[in-house]
């Protein structure tokens, strides 16, 4: 059996034409691929405005830069999400207060961020990043009621769950990152994600006076938009308004996207048949599969399980060409993070959580036999 990796991108001929149309175009960065991303994107997913940008964690970036994080921000985040979504604050000096988990859904627990917000006077929190962990909407709807009592932006960290949604209370969908709810959201494109340019990532949002700051900081904080000059010296002049950034995606990239997006959908029902024929397989074992409750409709970046003996799993699997992979380790566990004062103990659920999560094979080329050949393996280990 060839390996079989936890997650993997899918590129078909059509993908590599639409590069190579690029390549031999008269722009490989900053022609017209961008925009036609941008906007194709931001109707996939349903928001104003998207701004592509270098990778998530870029996205991420801006996106603090552009809600005033500085060193006196302090911004509530989950301990179970990738390192950028907490490092971004730093990125701007900001401070990262991490709280728990809930047990069942693995997300940033509603709970203990409204415990943490009174224990401190109002307006001592800035911010939430909320992440849609695995591609499991974060209940958006609370968040906002909570964040509006309080005063807080929120950034929704959608980097797992693009085509992921939630039915609101009046039975509309609102998928993941639509800027209804959070005041701006990110995606990546790095190639484990659901679409891959290689590097790349999405910022959308619905708010238009963010959207123009995000398209100056991902360029260098350079404008040559005639009615947002100082002055004007003539066609070569242009300004640096801000101290912004080079976070461009290229065209090749763009290219790319445009080929990957047209498949989402298709590629997100597969994600979803894949994990129903895990969740079937493991009904009745002693394995806990992911939660899905009405009106939530998952994404399935990640297939996490929780089992006992997780490592024996992992270490069994590798032996039979499983390369399984942990999702994640606690953020504030991270040297970095402890050395700022966080320690074991501080965030008791997701560390549970964290001594028995595995993710398994989850990706839309994952071919029946192999899945079969997967579930196998581990009712072997489990016997
Ligand atoms: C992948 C990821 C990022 C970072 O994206 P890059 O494109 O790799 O920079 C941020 N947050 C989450 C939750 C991610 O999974």
């Amino acid at each position: 059996m060839k390996p079989i990796y936890y997650g993997r991108q899918e590129i078909t001929e059509e993908d590599i034409q639409s590069v190579v149309e690029v390549l031999k175009s008269d722009f490989l960065t900053q022609g017209p691929k961008i925009k036609v991303f941008e906007e194709k994107f931001a109707n996939y997913i349903g928001c104003n405005y998207a701004v592509a940008v270098a990778n998530g964690t870029a996205a991420l970036h801006l996106t603090c830069i552009a809600l005033g994080v500085n060193k006196d921000t302090r911004v509530i985040t989950t301990p179970i999400t990738f390192a950028a979504s907490a490092n971004c604050v730093r990125y701007c000096g900001g401070q990262v207060y991490f709280a728990d988990i809930d047990k069942d859904s693995y997300l940033l627990d509603i709970n203990k961020v409204e415990k943490l917000l009174k224990q401190h006077p109002k307006g001592f929190f800035h911010g939430i990043v909320v992440v849609d962990f695995a591609g499991y909407p974060v209940n958006l709807e609370a968040f906002k009621k909570l964040a509006d009592e309080y005063g807080l932006w929120i950034i929704e960290d959608a980097c797992h769950s693009p085509g992921g949604y939630r039915v609101d209370n009046k039975g509309k969908k609102q998928s993941c990152g639509n800027g209804n709810y959070a005041d701006v959201a990110v995606f990546s494109f790095h190639p484990v994600k659901h679409i891959a340019t290689g590097e790349g990532g999405m910022i959308t949002t619905n708010n238009k006076i963010l959207y123009e700051k995000l398209l100056l900081l991902r360029t260098h904080g350079i404008t040559k938009e005639p009615h947002l000059l100082k002055e004007n010296h003539g066609g070569w002049y242009y300004e640096m308004q801000e101290l912004g950034y080079n976070y461009r995606l290229t065209d090749i990239q763009s290219a790319l996207g445009i080929s990957q997006l047209k498949k989402a959908d298709e590629r997100l029902k597969k994600r979803q048949e894949i994990a129903k024929r895990y969740d079937k397989a493991f009904k009745n074992m002693k394995i806990k599969i992911p939660q899905v409750i009405k009106n939530f409709s998952h994404a399935y970046h990640l297939y996490v399980i929780q089992v006992k003996d997780r490592l024996g799993l992992y270490n069994y699997l590798k032996q039979h060409t499983i390369f399984a992979q942990v999702h994640y380790i606690p953020v504030h566990l991270f040297p970095y993070y402890k050395q700022l004062g966080w320690k074991k103990g501080d965030l008791p659920v997701a560390e549970q959580f964290y001594e028995k999560c595995l993710s398994l094979p989850m990706y839309p080329s994952l071919k029946y036999e192999e899945q079969q050949y997967v579930i196998k393996t581990i009712k072997n280990f489990n016997k």
